[in-house]
């Protein structure tokens, strides 16, 4: 479909990026006194936080597991965190982020070790601006290393998709508003095992092997960055 606006002109996107370029991103560990693990993530222009708790006693006692721990994420827009103000509180969108991030982060967490328990993820989008499940996947994964919840990996994620024709890496709000389609994608970097995969438009077979080749790119660099933040924290460890 053609915008009226072009999205990419002379081979550079509306940010002034390339087609292969992630946007910047800063990622800390270790951020939140009062919760077991914590992360804060500056992707582009969203901002994230996580936190963790547990393994804790599971509440509801009856959503008990005497196998393993039950995982439970909660994604949530704060209502300053777009342009118009978000009604505050779950809706159809957060719940649906929620669950497959939920499902994405229990194919590495370790479940099985923590019998009768629950481990709470809290993942708050504190400004959105395109990416923000796979911001905050990033940012969980962080906080349960922080924790010391054991896992198989880390997940890594990134999106691309298609805008003006073209498949492109990390998607800005106005190409996400206006491009054709978004692909975000989570991995278990060791083994590139995929544990998230959403599509929103269409690709042909050929665009999408290209777009799904770039998207592990991107998450294999977010993975470096995500190694580094927690050798960050606990180089210079205190007390
Ligand atoms: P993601 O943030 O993972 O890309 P979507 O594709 O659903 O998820 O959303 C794209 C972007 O649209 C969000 O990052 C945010 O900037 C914006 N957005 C999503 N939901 C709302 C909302 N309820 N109100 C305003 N903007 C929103």
């Amino acid at each position: 479909m053609e915008t009226e606006k072009k999205l990419i002109v002379d081979g550079i996107r509306v940010d002034g990026r390339k087609w292969d370029e992630l946007r910047d991103i800063k990622m800390k560990v270790g951020v939140l006194k009062n919760a077991e693990g914590s992360a804060s993530l500056e992707w582009g222009k969203n901002k994230v936080i996580a936190g963790v708790y547990g393994p804790r006693e599971v509440i509801p006692r009856f959503e008990e597991d005497s196998t393993k721990a039950i995982l439970k994420c909660e994604y949530n827009m704060a209502p300053f965190s777009v342009e118009d103000r978000k009604r505050p509180g779950p809706d159809r969108r957060s719940v649906e982020i929620s669950k497959v991030i939920t499902e994405a982060l229990s194919s590495v967490v370790l479940a099985e070790e923590f019998p009768n328990t629950q481990i709470n993820v809290y993942i708050e989008i504190l400004r959105a601006d395109a990416g923000t499940r796979i911001a905050g996947i990033t940012a969980a994964s962080l906080a349960l290393a922080d924790a010391g919840v054991p896992m198989k990996d880390l997940v890594a994620g990134c999106t691309t998709g298609k805008v003006d024709g073209e498949i492109v890496m990390d998607l800005c709000k106005e190409e996400d508003n206006y491009g054709d389609c978004d692909l975000p994608v989570a991995i278990i970097p060791k083994n590139k095992e995929i544990v998230l995969l959403q599509m929103d438009g269409i690709l042909t077979k050929e665009e999408f092997n290209k777009a799904f080749d770039l998207v592990v790119d991107g998450a294999m660099k977010v993975y470096e960055m995500q190694k580094k933040a927690l050798y960050e924290k606990y180089k210079d460890k205190e007390d």
